[in-house]
Parts: structure tokens; sequence; C-alpha cells
């Protein structure tokens, strides 16, 4: 592999140079592994320069009927739009939300669009790791709109949210019961709410269910000085409500850039990214240190008949791992 050449072909905006760099840094491969290291840090000056939206929503609610008319909306405002998924499910199922090729069939064909599919990955931190990659690679290729897509349950969310500028919840038009189902968590991270098939028959409750959200926001909310967040109706099929969607993040993140809060939450954000592949990393070596593999089993059994407590085994555990990690230390444990 030419990485040179990789590298030079992404930053010219070469499609098939992007397809071809998301694949390396996706791939488990050793020698892969280093290239795409390299490949990053050459590409790196170049990134940065775009407005990263998360989208999350449970299945139905309209995602990619949505992001085909945004993106499409995005396009004819002459953006280029980049769309990356993480879906949880893809690691047991090996789909993807977005592996199916009927979904935004329109924004696909269009050239100022790229769109690709979950990674798939043994750890959910492994898929958000590429997928942070996936990012960069996109940004130095030209797009500047990234849309993360994420399904609407279990931890992808708050790991999309930590690592877009903006994060977008989409909602049915149910009022009443179905508000109770939103986990509270994800209201946190949500900088606005979109209440998606707000059209025909739906149009009355959309209303009633915006209603209730702002009640709800107002009560859970955390607290930001400098935005309130809002609940917008659209409706994804007829494609309206594209434009004060786009004007409500980019009036967000002229009020965060203004205030400097922009970078420093992107900065933020980068560093929490690097202490979390160090524990992802620890883990890893824990895991499959023999050392510790033996002493666990000793330790299991000296919990189990009781006569340690599990906090004193944990760091007996812990200390057998330190001392393994010394060069010339006697393997204490055998
Ligand atoms: P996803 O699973 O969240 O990606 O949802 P889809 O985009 O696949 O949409 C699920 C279903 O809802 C499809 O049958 C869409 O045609 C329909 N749908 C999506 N957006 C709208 C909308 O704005 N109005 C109406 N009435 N139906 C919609």
């Amino acid at each position: 592999m030419d990485v040179d050449k990789l590298a030079e072909d992404l930053l010219k905006g070469k499609r098939k140079a992007l397809a071809k760099a998301i694949t390396l840094i996706e791939s488990k491969n050793k020698k892969h592994e280093e290239e795409a290291k390299k490949l990053l840090e050459m590409i790196l000056p170049h990134t940065g320069n775009s407005v990263r939206i998360g989208i999350s929503g449970v299945p139905g609610v309209g995602k990619s009927t949505f992001i085909e008319a945004f993106g499409l909306y995005l396009i004819e405002n002459g953006h280029k739009v980049a769309v990356l998924a993480i879906d949880p499910s893809s690691q047991i199922t090996g789909g993807s939300i977005l592996g199916d090729k009927t979904r935004m069939e329109e924004l696909s064909r269009r050239e100022e669009a790229f769109i690709r599919p979950s990674p798939s990955g043994s750890s959910l931190g492994g898929v958000a790791r590429r997928t942070r990659e996936s990012i960069f690679l996109c940004e130095a290729n030209g797009y500047d709109v990234i849309i993360v897509e994420t399904v609407g349950v279990g931890q992808s969310e708050v790991k999309v949210a930590g690592m877009v500028d903006f994060f977008l919840l989409m909602q049915l038009p149910n009022a009443g019961d179905e508000l109770q189902g939103i986990k509270r968590g994800v209201m946190e991270v949500a900088n606005a709410i979109v209440i998606n098939k707000a059209d025909g028959d739906n149009l009355e409750k959309a209303k009633l269910a915006k209603k209730q959200l702002e009640n709800a926001l107002s009560i859970f909310m955390r607290v930001d000085e400098d935005w309130k967040v809002p609940v917008l109706l659209v409706s994804a099929l007829k494609k309206k409500g594209m434009e004060d969607v786009w004007k409500t993040i980019s009036d967000y993140i002229e009020i965060k850039k203004k205030n400097g809060k922009f970078l420093k939450n992107r900065q933020r954000q980068e560093i929490d990214w690097m202490w979390s592949v160090v524990m992802e990393g620890l883990k890893s070596m824990l895991e499959n240190n023999q050392k510790v593999a033996a002493l666990s089993k000793d330790m299991e059994k000296a919990v189990i008949n009781r006569l340690t407590t599990p906090s004193l085994a944990a760091e007996y555990i812990l200390e057998g791992f330190r001392k393994s990690l010394c060069k010339g230390d006697a393997p204490w444990i055998d």
C-alpha cells in the first residue's frame, strides 16, 4: 500500500481514496494498522473543518428518510455531506443499519454525498474509534458536513454525542406515555429534538408532543446558559422543515464558536477519546496477561471460599499485573 499516494489522493478529494482509506483504518491486519496510523498523522492537519452532527432515534422514526432529505437540502446549498453510522447490533448480526442498499437511494447517487455503513467491530469502543477516524478522513477528503447516525437503543448514543458538535434526537409524533420512553441520559445530550412525521393526520399529535417535550425539557434539561434546546416539527417524507433544522444547527455552532466553547468541546472530546483508547488497551492487556489469568483463578476460588475479600483479591491481581510488567521480576505467582 502506497500510503503517501493515498494521502495525496484523499486530500485532492478523490472519492475512491476515501473508501479505500476507511477500509484501511477498519482493517485488523497488523500491517494495515501501521499504515493507517501513518495515514492519519499525515492528514490530521487537514481535518476539523466541518460541522459534525449526530442523529439518533428508534428504528422506524425516519432517520434514513430524514438524512436523505436533509442531505439533499445541504447539497442544494453547496455542501458536501458524509454519512457514517454506528450500529451496535451490527456486532451481533453482522448487518448494519446502513447495510440495506435501499436506504437513502437518492442521496447515495449524488457525487456530493458519501455514505458508509457501520464498521463491524468487537466492541462499541472499537467501532466508535473507527468512526472517529473516519470523520477525519471524510474531512480531509473535503466533506464539510458529517452526519453520524445511530439507533436509539443502548450506549451508542452517548458515544456518538461524544464525537459530534451537535446532537439531534429524533422522535415520533406520540405524546403521553411515549414520552416516558426517552432515556434521561439521551435527553441530556440532545442539542435539539426533531419530531418527524409531522404531516397528514399526525400533525396535531405532533404539535401536542412538541408542547409536552418542551415541558419535559424545562424540567430535565441540564443548564446551558447559551442554548435552549428547541423542539422542531419536520416531515422527512415531504422534505419539510429541513431549513429550520439547518438554521438551528448553524445558530448553535455560531454561538459556541463566538464564546470559544466550540473548540473547547472538540478538545475535550479528543482528550476523552485518547483516554478511552488507553483504558481499552489496558483492559485488553489485563485480559491477555498470563500471570493475571493464572492468578485470577486462584483469587476467584479464594473469594468463593471466603478466604479473602473481593477488594483484597482485586489488589492481589493488580499487584500481579504490575509485577508482570516489570522486567526481571520473579514469576511469583507460579
Ligand atoms: P429509520 O429506521 O429510523 O431509518 O426509519 P426510516 O427512514 O426507514 O422510516 C421508517 C418508515 O417511516 C418508512 O416507511 C418511511 O417512509 C416512514 N417515514 C419516514 N419519515 C416520514 C415522514 O416524515 N412522514 C411520514 N408520514 N412517514 C415517514
